[in-house]
């Protein structure tokens, strides 16, 4: 994609490293990403690629900015907080602000097995900024599959850890962690917390390489699995390409996607850290939130603008998306979850 006299002194800086160059640039003006959630990590890694001048970005998220998010998630502020915006819109907005150049797209949506593939399809990589391992799995089903490569990442407390894919040529995730670990065996945002300077760093290195893939420096790509405890100033590099081939994986050896045909997979979320519930539907519908509002009017604290609709009842505390999701909190269970969609959404 050609340069104009304004990109040339935009990215100066970063066309003057010799890594990227003005090739580089141009390849990187061309490309297309999808960023797969929107809440710490995903807001580094769109602030990162939106700057650097990725042609088209991508952002999915399901949820909306609570004031909780704001010690960590950079693109976001109390004027979001106030006006209830989804995570995806708000990101959106903002970036359009920094860089007016690059096309960026906001989907407000759950990834599931049934959209993932479409969000993913034009793009020429997929970053993880997700905060579960059920996305993940389907990051790497769907990479695999469409031979595109991804970038793992995650953060916990003071630790982090990231690997890069690219499908044939270095292990894929399920080649490493072969199933996501079950419930209780990893800490949660709630149990052990998540320092920003943890997601920051995790991020960044995502972002750098996004760039080298983006521009084709495949032999510079980390090929180890990172790890970082930004507390104990411990880092390790493990070795995982003797992985590939060797362990008889699923996904990128037997080409079994058992992620995306919904082997695995629910349809209620405990969300990380929230004492809350998502409750979605096996198939979008289209609410009325003006109908909702007058029928919820008994209820407490009826509000909605075009993006959701939030009301109290009884301790919960309901936020309904316009395809009929639902962020239910106030529990952690999900069959109460379910109950409580039922008596006050139906479907
Ligand atoms: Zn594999």
């Amino acid at each position: 994609m050609k340069l104009n006299a304004a990109d040339l002194e935009r990215y100066s800086r970063q066309m003057r490293f010799a890594g990227i160059g003005r090739v580089g640039q141009e390849k990187i003006a061309a490309s297309r990403v999808t960023i797969c959630g929107c809440g710490a990590l995903g807001t580094v890694l769109a602030n990162n690629l939106v700057r650097s001048g990725v042609g088209f970005v991508r952002i999915v998220d399901r949820d909306f900015i609570e004031l909780s998010n704001l010690q960590r998630q950079v693109l976001f502020d109390e004027a979001d907080v106030a006006e209830n915006l989804p995570k995806a819109e708000a990101a959106a907005r903002k970036l359009r602000q920094i860089n007016s150049a690059v096309t960026v797209e906001a989907v407000v949506a759950d990834i599931d097995r049934t959209n993932i593939e479409e969000l993913c399809r034009d793009a020429d990589l997929i970053m993880d900024g997700t905060d579960n391992f059920e996305v993940r799995y389907l990051i790497n089903d769907t990479a695999v599959k469409l031979n595109k490569p991804w970038v793992f990442g995650g953060a916990i407390g003071s630790n982090g850890q990231t690997m890069t894919i690219i499908p044939g040529q270095t292990p894929c995730l399920r080649c490493v962690f072969e199933a996501s670990p079950g419930p209780g065996e990893v800490g949660t945002c709630e149990t052990a917390g998540v320092l920003a300077p943890t997601v920051n760093i995790i991020a960044s290195l995502q972002a750098a390489e996004a760039l080298k893939l983006l521009v084709g420096k495949y032999d510079a790509i980390n090929r180890e699995l990172f790890t970082i405890d930004i507390w104990e100033n411990t880092t390790r590099r493990h070795k995982i390409a003797p992985l590939l081939g060797k362990v008889n994986c699923p996904c990128c050896q037997r080409r079994e996607f058992e992620w995306l045909e919904g082997a695995h997979g629910s349809q209620t979320t405990t969300l990380c850290g929230r004492n809350a519930v998502q409750v979605s539907l096996r198939s979008a519908t289209k609410l009325n939130f003006d109908d909702m509002a007058k029928q919820l009017g008994q209820s407490g604290n009826v509000s909605h603008n075009k993006f959701m609709l939030k009301f109290d009842v009884e301790e919960y505390q309901f936020t309904v998306f316009p395809d009929g999701r639902a962020i239910i909190k106030g529990t952690s269970d999900t069959d109460k979850a379910r109950i409580l969609y039922a008596k006050y959404i139906g479907h």
